[in-house]
């Protein structure tokens, strides 16, 4: 099970872009048609930062279009961080890092020895304890000026509206399709930003879902394929890679930095080095954001990245 850690989704087809959706909605979507609620700002937006952040986070301040606003903002910012394994736990150390000021982490299961060659926040003498615990502890070390919380499961139907609606952004790592789509619909239920990162082998995918704007995972992937549920090799700077390019997509999102990936889809083959952009399709009928307004989104940050497109 280990080796499925890193989010088994593929975008191999491009035939995937078109093909049919599904023919009725999930009940339990339906209400991705109606109104989604506003998500009620727990944190003032931005956050003043104290004299140790501005220290800390002084290099990244001189970036031409960041700057302390953008700092304060980050602070403010809650980022829920699902399957954090190889890859959602390298991007949450990167969210860390940064200074996104909480972090939500939710993972299942004991750590593996045979996780051991990507799963950086680890240590050889937590195998058989449950990781997030672990990822928990060396991100608190890392960066004690942040909060984070540990939440010691898998994305389950009941637990994804409550995750979601204490975040602000989501970053998609999870172990399979089944968590993958729950995440996506509540995001699109809640309206918030969602960073979708996924990976096998050699070859890595990266878009960002922004409800009511751009396409949502069920847009770009309608169909649930078998090959998901299979383990696939994986190497630490592979799932590295994508993870910092995940952290940074949503760092782009939250600050308006630079020039986020929406509507259109990162593939990477790292074997050889080459990197692509493909527009995405986004399906007016989709079962769970056909119909979604944009001025019904919940993401407070948001409209700093609209505004550069
Ligand atoms: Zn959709």
């Amino acid at each position: 099970m280990g080796s499925l850690n890193c989010a088994p989704l593929l975008w191999r087809e491009p035939g995937a872009f078109t093909s049919p959706r599904r023919p009725t909605p999930s009940p339990s979507l339906e209400g991705n048609r109606k109104n989604p609620p506003i998500y009620p700002s727990t944190h003032p937006f931005p956050m003043p930062l104290s004299p140790t952040e501005r220290d800390r986070y002084r290099r990244q301040m001189q970036l031409p279009g960041f700057g302390q606003e953008s700092q304060e903002r980050l602070k403010a910012t809650t980022a829920l961080v699902t399957g954090v394994g190889g890859l959602g736990g390298t991007a949450a150390l990167y969210l860390a890092a940064a200074g996104v000021g909480r972090l939500i982490l939710v993972r299942g299961g004991d750590l593996l020895r045979e996780d051991m060659n990507r799963q950086i926040l680890m240590t050889d003498n937590w195998v058989g304890q449950p990781r997030v615990f672990k990822a928990q502890q060396t991100l608190a070390a890392f960066n004690p000026d942040i909060q984070i919380d540990a939440v010691c499961d898998y994305v389950t139907a009941e637990n994804v509206d409550g995750l979601v609606q204490q975040a602000d952004i989501a970053l998609d790592c999870a172990f399979d399709f089944k968590e993958r789509d729950l995440l996506n619909a509540a995001c699109v239920r809640w309206g918030k930003s969602m960073v979708e990162a996924a990976m096998n082998a050699m070859e890595a995918y990266l878009i960002t879902v922004i409800p009511g704007e751009t396409p949502c995972l069920s847009c770009l992937f309608p169909e649930k394929p078998e090959w998901d549920r299979w383990g696939f090799g994986v190497l630490g700077a592979v799932s590295g890679t994508l993870a910092c390019l995940a952290a940074l997509e949503a760092i782009k999102v939250i600050t308006g930095l630079g020039d986020p990936l929406l509507g259109q889809l990162l593939t990477m083959d790292l074997a050889r080095a080459e990197f692509a952009k493909r527009r995405a399709y986004h399906d007016p009928d989709c079962p769970v954001c056909g119909g979604v307004k944009a001025e019904n989104r919940g993401d407070r940050a948001l409209p700093l990245a609209l505004a550069r497109r």
